[in-house]
């Protein structure tokens, strides 16, 4: 028997994954073997024959951030000539046509600016929900929490509360990049350390609120630091339960200044990897969701069989990773193809992963693109 088959019985009888195993997954495992395991183990959670994924928009309402992380090329500093705030009634506009064409989603994140008052957010929360009722608003990681809270005087608990009171229910789990003091010191020293993230997510989560966690890995990070990122995550979620869903993807180099220090793009080969051993190891987070976004279609549908079973969102108006040189436009109709293609029937969702429908067979594929992402910033 092989040390994979003694893992695998082991967690077919219900012990958790443990760091040690992990990191050899990650590292040493046959790679097709490790991509069923984690099928398996996705199919006995959910309808095997299904992949879900939202249809929404990802404007910025900002891009003015104080932040400075090396990898992001989205920002601007505050003063700069280029940087844009959109006022509420800007975004209500902006937002429209996303809304007329289907989406159920806004996914709206921003730099940190210190130039914006508390009230603006909750006019944000306020003129969004007045135009879309129906529409759902996830909003503000807690990298922005923590920095709204910051300059407002305000502590996370307060910011959150007033917040959630204004009708936010679920905020996104960007900015977690890899949740290590050494990495986070060296890409995003001033974006807080692992403990703020986590910080936020437990009074989130205690507040109320339902979120998603993600990881940005693919840059100074060894593989010891991803494990670590996981056992931080599913020690929160024993604790609190908040999470629904985990989305890791990868460091793009780009015009960043992180880019100088990373030889090459993580590769397929490492999503893979990453996304199964992720399946397997938060065994208390419902969905895995796959980046087709910032993998692309092709690392998408193999990330479908290697334990992800949702495809993100069909997004407008992503900016972040379009700042670091990285296009990836789609449709509705296309996402749905691409994921009947890999084997699966697309079944549209909202945000907490609730099936709306299943995606007709004949949806058309010649829309104007969308441009497509996920819970990428900030
Ligand atoms: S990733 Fe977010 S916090 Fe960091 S510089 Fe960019 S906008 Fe600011």
């Amino acid at each position: 028997m092989t040390y994979l088959d003694t893992i695998a019985n082991e967690l077919r009888s219900g012990r958790r994954l443990d760091p040690r195993d992990a990191l050899w997954l990650l590292n040493d495992a046959p790679l097709l073997p490790l991509g069923a395991l984690a099928h398996e183990d996705r199919c006995r959670r959910h309808p095997a024959d299904r992949v879900t994924f939202v249809v929404d928009a990802n404007p910025n309402y900002t891009n003015v951030c104080d932040t400075y992380c090396t990898f992001c090329a989205f920002y601007r500093p505050p003063g700069h000539a280029e940087g844009y705030v959109h006022t509420p009634e800007d975004l209500v506009k902006r937002v429209r046509p996303s809304i007329e064409r289907g989406a159920t989603r806004l996914l709206l994140q921003g730099g940190h600016n210190p130039e914006l008052p508390f009230s603006y957010y909750l006019d944000l929360i306020e003129a969004l929900r007045g135009a879309y009722p129906e529409t759902e608003l996830h909003m503000f990681s807690p990298s922005e929490i923590r920095a709204i809270a910051r300059f407002s005087d305000l502590s996370v608990r307060d910011v959150l509360r007033r917040f959630h009171d204004a009708g936010l229910r679920t905020i996104p789990g960007g900015g977690a990049e890899i949740l290590s003091d050494r990495v986070r010191k060296r890409i995003s020293p001033l974006k807080g350390a692992p403990d703020d993230w986590l910080d936020v997510m437990r009074t989130a989560h205690q507040v109320g609120y339902r979120t998603t966690a993600t990881m940005m890995y693919g840059h100074v990070e060894e593989p010891e630091d991803v494990i670590d990122h996981l056992v931080r995550l599913r020690d929160l979620q024993d604790e609190t339960g908040g999470f629904f869903a985990f989305i890791p993807w990868s460091f793009k180099r780009g015009e960043t200044p992180l880019s100088s220090a990373v030889e090459q793009d993580a590769g397929p080969g490492r999503y893979l990897r990453i996304l199964a051993v992720s399946r397997l190891y938060l065994d208390n987070i419902p969905h895995v969701q796959c980046s087709w976004f910032s993998e692309g279609e092709k690392a998408g549908q193999l990330g479908l069989h290697f334990g992800a079973d949702d495809f993100g969102g069909t997004l407008l108006e992503e900016n972040v990773l379009r700042a670091a040189g990285h296009e990836n436009a789609t449709t509705e109709g296309r996402v749905a193809q691409v994921i009947r293609d890999a084997g699966f029937t697309p079944v549209r969702r909202n945000t907490l992963y609730e099936a709306l429908d299943i995606q007709p067979s004949t949806v058309a594929t010649q829309e104007a693109p969308l441009g497509g992402a996920s819970e990428v910033h900030a």
